[in-house]
């Protein structure tokens, strides 16, 4: 065979491409194709917590002792500890999981000890009231998991296991048998438009999250994507959440198969492997081994506190509800709004603060567990005090510092994200869009520095939805940071002036709500 002279120089020129393209591709070097590996879990925060404090609560006079933040965030604290006794006892399977439960006795023995504190406060009118799970719904709860990358000598020499520590599995995922191995694969986002391209049959779907913001924003997304995979032949669904640091997260549940939630950094672990192993052409050995021990439980108990300061000129209630109930340590989710909610109550108690209207304090069993609603379960068992409600307040995610990516970037390329000298924004949701409580609100921003969003909301989420059947003005609030939910969500990521900061806004709102009109509040 000839070949021409111009032939010959682009067969070179195409030789030469190809050579330096061989060059360059990178060799494995060490273990993982010499990816650096992922931090052990709970070796860092999440987010790093300078020592810069957040801006103090100075409003000229001092704060009264009860709400000055440092005794507010010791009730955080102790909250948390509640959290820790369930991990450290191991109250679900093998400690991966823990919190403060509803229908298990971390909650129980949280909200005794915050109807202990409203009893402490001298509100005599003080009750725990125990309710039963509703008998149709039942409680998926993961005992025990591994998500381990197999090893393969071609990924450099001391390749061994990864396990991912951060894995969590999502609500009902099971695995038949409790073990199951296969190739993986990377979907990127898992748009339609680049799944027609891959072929997921039989494999492990890697999945990319971005949250825009926290992973409430991505749940019908990630849902609908993940059922798509499934339909498509996967056999299960990694989804790599890209939040800060390397945590443990609960969301995106019934995604049609077992599906693991895994934090920012081993996230960005499998990813970079994907990459390195895509250019030598090695990613289809790229295998994990899942394994998932659960158990559902049905007939559980739970129990709500209400504690009732009557009003000085009327029957007429104010309702305030903050949730016992968390995932992990729930510093932000809902220790500090439980903790500000203690506050008011020992503020309201006092004889010089008695109010007009009656208050209802409500330390609420939450609504994370299934059949457990304590909001629900509140109404039911005091008709006559919901009836008379002219307002309902839930205090729910309150005090969570703001943090942001860092500028500077780690060695392995991991950006950290820093706090700053702020708490989160919080919507301040008035259900009927009140314009005598939106001004109170605007006060509160003006008079107390809360940060609430600077739009109106009629938002109502979290605890507010179990209140459907009260017919009054409902108020929410509530700050969604990306933590929430998340393992990440410590007493360190909580600000001690944001305490002090809600609770004197929400002195000032309730003591103005006790004596508007009635038509002011739900014109
Ligand atoms: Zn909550």
């Amino acid at each position: 065979m000839q070949f021409s002279k111009a032939s010959s120089l682009l067969l070179i020129a195409l030789l030469g491409i190809s050579a330096i393209a061989q060059a360059q591709a990178p060799r494995p070097a060490g273990p993982w194709f010499g990816v650096q590996p992922p931090p052990q879990f709970g070796s860092e925060a999440a987010v790093i917590v300078g020592a810069r404090t957040p801006r103090e609560a100075n409003f000229g006079a001092a704060a009264p002792p009860e709400f000055l933040g440092a005794t507010i965030k010791k009730d955080v604290a102790t909250i948390v500890e509640f959290s820790r006794a369930s991990q450290a006892s191991r109250e679900f399977g093998s400690g991966q999981l823990w919190g403060r439960v509803s229908g298990f006795p971390s909650s129980a023995k949280t909200i005794e000890w915050a109807v202990a504190q409203l009893r402490a406060a001298g509100i005599a009118d003080t009750k725990i009231q125990p309710f039963k799970q509703e008998s149709r719904a039942s409680f998926w709860i993961p005992l025990s998991w591994e998500v381990r990358l197999l090893g393969d000598g071609a990924f450099g020499a001391g390749t061994t296991d990864v396990v991912l520590e951060s894995a969590l599995p999502v609500t009902a995922s099971d695995i038949a048998a409790g073990k199951l191995t296969a190739p993986l694969v990377y979907v990127g986002a898992a748009h339609p438009s680049v799944l027609k391209h891959i072929d997921v049959k039989g494999k492990i779907a890697v999945q990319l999250i971005v949250p825009q913001g926290h992973m409430v924003f991505e749940r019908s997304t990630v849902r609908s994507r993940t059922q798509d995979l499934f339909k498509r032949g996967a056999i299960a669904v990694l989804n790599l959440v890209r939040l800060p640091g390397n945590e443990r997260s609960t969301d995106f549940g019934n995604c049609g198969g077992p599906c693991f939630n895994l934090g920012g950094r081993d996230g960005q672990f499998i990813e970079t492997v994907f990459d390195r192993a895509a250019q030598l052409g090695l990613d289809d050995k790229l295998r994990a081994q899942l394994t998932l021990k659960t158990e559902t439980r049905t007939g559980l108990q739970a129990q709500n506190g209400v504690a009732v300061i009557p009003g000085s000129k009327s029957a007429e209630t104010i309702v305030i509800d903050a949730h016992a109930d968390a995932w992990f340590d729930g510093a932000g989710d809902n220790a500090d709004g439980l903790a500000v909610m203690l506050a008011l109550a020992r503020h309201f108690a006092k004889p010089e603060h008695r109010p007009e209207r009656t208050l209802v304090f409500v330390v609420s069993a939450g609504h994370h567990s299934p059949g457990l609603n304590g909001p629900r379960n509140f109404v039911g068992a005091n008709a006559e005090l919901a009836k008379q409600a002219v307002l309902v307040v839930n205090i729910e995610h309150v005090a969570q510092r703001n943090f942001s990516p860092a500028r500077e970037v780690g060695a392995d390329g991991y950006r950290h994200a820093v706090a700053d000298s702020g708490e989160a924004p919080i919507v301040f949701g008035v259900t009927n869009g009140a314009p005598f409580l939106d001004d109170l609100a605007q006060q509160g921003v003006a008079r107390f520095g809360v940060n609430f969003i600077s739009d109106k909301s009629t938002m109502q989420s979290g605890e507010t939805g179990g209140f459907s059947d009260v017919k009054a003005a409902k108020i929410t609030i509530m700050q969604a940071p990306p933590l929430y939910h998340t393992t990440g969500e410590v007493l360190e990521v909580i600000s001690t002036p944001g305490l002090e900061r809600m609770a004197r806004f929400l002195a000032f709102f309730i003591a103005e709500a006790t004596k508007a009109p009635r038509e002011k509040i739900n014109p």
